[in-house]
């Protein structure tokens, strides 16, 4: 047996799954357990570039099958050649690890959706933990499909049967089947895929001996009783890594930290749509005059990678127009953001992250969710927790000028909006902090990996 208890932590190869166990990876570490952090070849490339020189992480790749300078996010792309990814590279790097290094694997920490990983674990004999990147609501569904298939509400392909609306329990907002993470309109293969998916993760996480999530039990204590066993840890915050950009996939900006202290408090609009959704030009058109008309500053983040030619020769035009009003950056260091005195409200995509860190940091969120998860966190926000309101399109599905400078003036004068994201926050922050429900969690947890 080594010096020091080291563990194996391997993510889905996307932004949103990439950040939180990086956080919880250097959660690790901070308790004396070494990580090494395995990701594909295109993700690892990625996170080689933004990550500091003196991390504490080791990074090691394994083949991902994607051909070089194929570096689009494409949501079926990585999922497939992923699936596809021998399971015999990670066996090796295990083995290779535990021949050279004093310090042997005790334990692989998982993404739920990274199946294969449980597997070759338990043939090896190691100890396994499941992580859940997303809401409570959404594992609970998953965990939920064998039932409903059997209980004749959704076929085997995850399409209702009778009811539009699925309760898991009388007490949680209901799933409109519109809304389930698998749902593609008109776009069978694709749902298919993603329900095939996820039912399988049903039987995944049996290989495991625990399964963590990033959210702590206070915030949806309902949707985590449906899931036996489970272990919020979260929300995983950056914490004492906030200067370190870990996990990001992309350069953060600063610059818009230094353009936030100028505003005044509680004064700016922020702009974030997560790592994969984008959108047309009109939308974009929409939004830049929407942000323009409410008359406050905005910080308005648009990744370099949604820009066709087209596209960004239009969002140029958009950055010199809206010059004097707002900042517009590629990537923000977005929990600094959302931190900073000045910054009102965040109009978000809804990605479990981003509402966490929404919370985290009391801040009212405006939503605009656009595919799988986000449609529910959007009714947690919204209806359940009552720290936020909705963007509705217009009868062309657009998102309106006017529906935004409205929206986001009804949202900042909102006092029951605010009271309720402080008390959130609050909430949140004793969780983590000695005592809490998920700093006890975790610390549990770590005492029983090591022994
Ligand atoms: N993020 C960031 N800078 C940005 C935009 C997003 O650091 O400019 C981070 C954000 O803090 C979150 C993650 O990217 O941790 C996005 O995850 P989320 O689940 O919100 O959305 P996804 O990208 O999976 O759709």
């Amino acid at each position: 047996m080594g010096s020091q208890p080291h563990v194996l932590v391997i993510p889905f190869p996307a932004q949103g799954h990439v950040a939180p166990l990086m956080k919880l990876s250097h959660q690790i570490v901070d308790h004396g357990i070494k990580v090494t952090f395995v990701s594909t070849e295109f993700i690892n490339a990625r996170l080689t570039t933004t990550m500091p020189v003196n991390s504490p992480i080791r990074l090691v790749s394994i083949p991902d099958g994607l051909e070089p300078g194929d570096d689009q996010i494409d949501i079926l792309k990585p999922i497939n050649n992923f699936e596809e990814v021998k399971p015999d590279h990670f066996k090796d790097l295990i083995e290779k690890i535990n021949e050279s290094d004093d310090d042997r694997i005790i334990c692989v920490i998982a993404d739920v959706a990274v199946a294969w990983a449980f597997n070759v674990a338990e043939k090896m004999g190691i100890q396994s933990a499941a992580f859940w990147p997303a809401g409570p609501a959404t594992l609970a569904l998953v965990f939920l499909t064998p039932k409903l298939i059997e209980d004749g509400i959704i076929d085997t392909q995850g399409t209702p049967i009778k009811n539009d609306l699925i309760w898991l329990s009388k007490e949680i907002p209901a799933w409109k089947s519109s809304d389930f993470p698998w749902s593609f309109p008109g776009e069978s293969r694709m749902q298919n895929l993603f329900f095939q998916y996820v039912f399988r993760m049903n039987h995944t996480v049996k290989l495991c001996k625990w399964l963590l999530c990033n959210s702590f039990y206070e915030l949806d204590s309902l949707a985590l009783n449906l899931i036996p066993g489970i272990i919020p840890v979260g929300p995983l915050l950056l914490g004492n890594q906030l200067e370190n950009h870990i996990g990001s996939f992309w350069p953060e900006d600063s610059t818009c930290l230094s353009w936030l202290d100028k505003q005044p408090e509680g004064s700016v609009i922020y702009a974030s749509f997560g790592s994969t959704s984008t959108f047309n030009q009109q939308q974009f058109d929409e939004l830049a005059l929407g942000l323009e008309l409410t008359g406050l500053p905005f910080l308005w983040v648009i990744r370099l990678d949604i820009a066709n030619e087209a596209l960004s020769e239009f969002l140029d035009g958009i950055r010199s127009r809206i010059a004097d009003s707002g900042k517009i950056v590629d990537w923000a260091p977005q929990e600094q953001v959302l931190a900073h005195p000045s910054i009102a409200c965040f109009i978000t995509h809804c990605g479990w992250n981003s509402t966490l860190e929404g919370i985290s940091m009391g801040v009212p969120s405006l939503c605009w969710p656009y595919f799988t998860d986000q449609f529910q966190n959007k009714s947690y926000i919204c209806d359940f927790w009552k720290v936020g309101l909705g963007l509705n399109p217009d009868e062309n599905g657009i998102i309106t000028r006017q529906e935004i400078n409205t929206k986001i003036k009804t949202l900042i004068i909102d006092d029951g909006i605010k009271t309720n994201a402080l008390k959130l926050k609050q909430m949140a922050k004793k969780s983590v902090t000695e005592g809490g429900s998920s700093f006890k969690n975790f610390e549990s947890f770590i005492e029983q990996i090591k022994h």
